[in-house]
C-alpha cells in the first residue's frame, strides 16, 4: 500500500545483501570479538546504505524515508547490530548536519561518513541527563575564536570508533534549552577521551562509551547551526531518528517470527510438531498480527515524512509500539524454542538481547507516550 515497485527493489537488494554477507558465522564472530568487520562496513558503504536519505550532492542516494525503512528492516531482520551502522549516518550522525550544517560542514563531515571513510557519533545524553536531555551540564564557553568545552557524555554509540562527535553543550546556562548549542568535535583534539566501552547485554559489535571533554578548544567554525539552537537540532534529529529504531524493531521482530515458525514446524514433542499444539500456533498468530500492525505504523510514519506531512506523532507511535512488540515477539520466539532458545547457538537468543535496548534509546517508551499524549492533550 505504501510502496512502489522501486521500493520493492530496494527491499530485495537489502535482503539479498543481509542474507549473503551477514552469515551466522560472521555474526557469531562479531559477538565474540565485539567488533564488526570493516570489510562488511565497506560493502555496506558501496551498496549505498550509509547515505540512503542523504542528498546526492553530499554523496548519498537521495532516496526517501520508505527506502531507509526497508533497508533498516531487512538488515535488522538478520542483524540488529549491523542495522545500527546503517542508521547512524542516515539518522543521528547525519541528521544534525542536514538540519543545521553549512555547505562547507556538510562537505567536510557528511560526505566522508556517507562514503564509509569516517564515523560520526551523536553525543547528547549525560550521566545526569537522559530522558531530560535539556538538563545537561556540559558547557561551552566562548574564548576568542574558540569555545572551551567541559563535561561528560554517556552511552554514546560508536564513540570509541568515531572520528568526530556532534556534541551538545550549554553556551548560556541561564536560558535552559535555549542556551544549548551543537558543536562538531574532532575526537583527536586535546582533552577529548572515551570511557571504557560498555559491557552491553545486546547489539554487541558496535562499541558504546562515555566521552569526556576536558577543556577542549573547538574552533567557532565547528559550531553547528546558530548558538542557542542546538536543542532544536537534537530534538528534530531524534524526531526522524525514531523511525530508524522503529524499522529496526520490525526487522528484528520479523527475524524472530521467522525463526519461531521454522522451529515450530521442525520440533516434535508428544509425537507431533509443536506447531500442531494450539498454544504454540496461537502464540505465532498473535506475534504475526502484532507485527503486521507495527509494520503499518512504521510504513505510515515514513509515508507521512515522504509526503511532507507532520510525522512527529506517527513516528513516536511507530517507535513506541514496534519496539515494545519486538520485545514481546522475541520473548515468545525464545519460549517456542524451549531450552534451545536460551542457548547462543540459536539466533533467537541474540535477537532477544539485541532488541531490549529498542524501548530505551532514542527516547524511552515512556518518553514516546509523553510525546503522543502531549500532542493529543494539547491545551
Ligand atoms: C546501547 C545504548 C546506546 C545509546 N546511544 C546513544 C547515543 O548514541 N547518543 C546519545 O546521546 N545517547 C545514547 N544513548 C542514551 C539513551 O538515549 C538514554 O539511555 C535514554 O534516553 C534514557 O536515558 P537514561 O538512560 O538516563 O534513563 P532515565 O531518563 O533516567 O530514565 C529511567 C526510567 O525513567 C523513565 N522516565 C524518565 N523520565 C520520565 C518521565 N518524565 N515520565 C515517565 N517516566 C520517565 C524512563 O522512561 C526510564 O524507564 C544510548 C543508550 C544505550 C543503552
Amino acid at each position: 500500500m505504501y510502496f512502489t515497485e522501486q521500493h520493492e527493489l530496494v527491499r530485495k537488494l537489502a535482503r539479498e545483501f543481509a542474507e549473503k554477507e551477514l552469515t551466522k558465522e560472521i555474526l557469531d564472530q562479531v559477538e565474540e570479538s565485539e567488533t564488526f568487520p570493516e570489510e562488511i562496513l565497506d560493502k555496506m558503504a558501496k551498496a549505498g546504505f550509509f547515505g540512503i536519505k542523504v542528498p546526492k550532492e553530499y554523496g548519498g542516494q537521495g532516496a526517501d524515508a520508505r527506502s531507509y525503512v526497508l533497508v533498516m528492516e531487512e538488515i535488522a531482520r538478520v542483524s540488529g547490530v549491523a542495522s545500527i551502522y546503517v542508521s547512524s549516518p542516515n539518522s543521528l550522525s547525519g541528521g544534525p548536519f542536514l538540519l543545521s550544517g553549512t555547505e562547507e560542514q556538510k562537505a567536510k563531515y557528511l560526505t566522508p561518513v556517507v562514503k564509509g571513510e569516517k564515523k560520526v557519533c551523536f553525543a547528547l545524553t549525560e550521566p545526569g541527563a537522559g530522558s531530560d536531555a535539556g538538563g545537561m551540564a556540559t558547557t561551552a564557553v566562548k574564548d576568542g575564536d574558540y569555545y572551551i568545552l567541559n563535561g561528560r557524555k554517556t552511552f554514546i554509540t560508536m564513540a570509541p570508533l568515531a572520528d568526530w562527535a556532534v556534541v551538545y553543550a550549554k553556551t548560556d546556562m541561564t536560558k535552559g534549552t535555549k542556551g544549548i548549542s551543537a558543536f562538531v568535535v574532532d575526537m583527536k583534539l586535546p582533552g577529548v577521551s572515551c570511557g571504557k566501552p560498555e559491557n552491553k547485554m545486546g547489539v554487541v559489535g558496535c562499541a558504546t562509551s562515555d566521552i569526556i571533554l576536558d577543556n577542549v578548544r573547538v574552533h567557532k567554525s565547528d559550531l553547528l547551526g546558530e548558538e542557542g539552537k542546538g536543542f532544536i537540532n537534537a530534538m528534530k534529529t531524534l524526531d526522524t531518528g525514531r523511525l530508524g529504531v522503529a524499522a529496526q524493531s520490525i526487522g528484528v521482530a520479523q527475524g524472530a517470527l521467522d525463526e519461531a515458525i521454522r522451529y515450530a514446524k521442525e520440533r516434535k514433542q508428544f509425537g507431533r510438531r509443536i506447531a500442531d499444539f494450539q498454544a504454540i500456533s496461537f502464540m505465532i498468530a498473535d506475534m504475526a498480527t502484532k507485527l503486521e500492525a507495527a509494520k503499518n505504523l512504521v510504513y505510515k510514519a515514513a509515508y507521512l515524512m515522504d509526503t511532507h506531512q507532520d510525522a512527529s506523532m506517527a513516528a513516536s507511535m511507530a517507535k513506541y509500539y514496534a519496539s515494545e512488540i519486538c520485545n514481546e515477539i522475541a520473548g515468545k520466539a525464545v519460549q517456542i524454542h524451549g531450552g534451545y532458545g536460551f542457548i547462543k547457538d540459536y539466533k533467537v537468543e541474540r535477537m532477544y538481547r539485541d532488541c531490549r535496548v529498542f524501548t530505551i534509546y532514542e527516547g524511552t517508551s515512556q518518553v514516546q507516550q509523553m510525546v503522543i499524549a502531549g500532542k493529543l492533550l494539547k491545551k
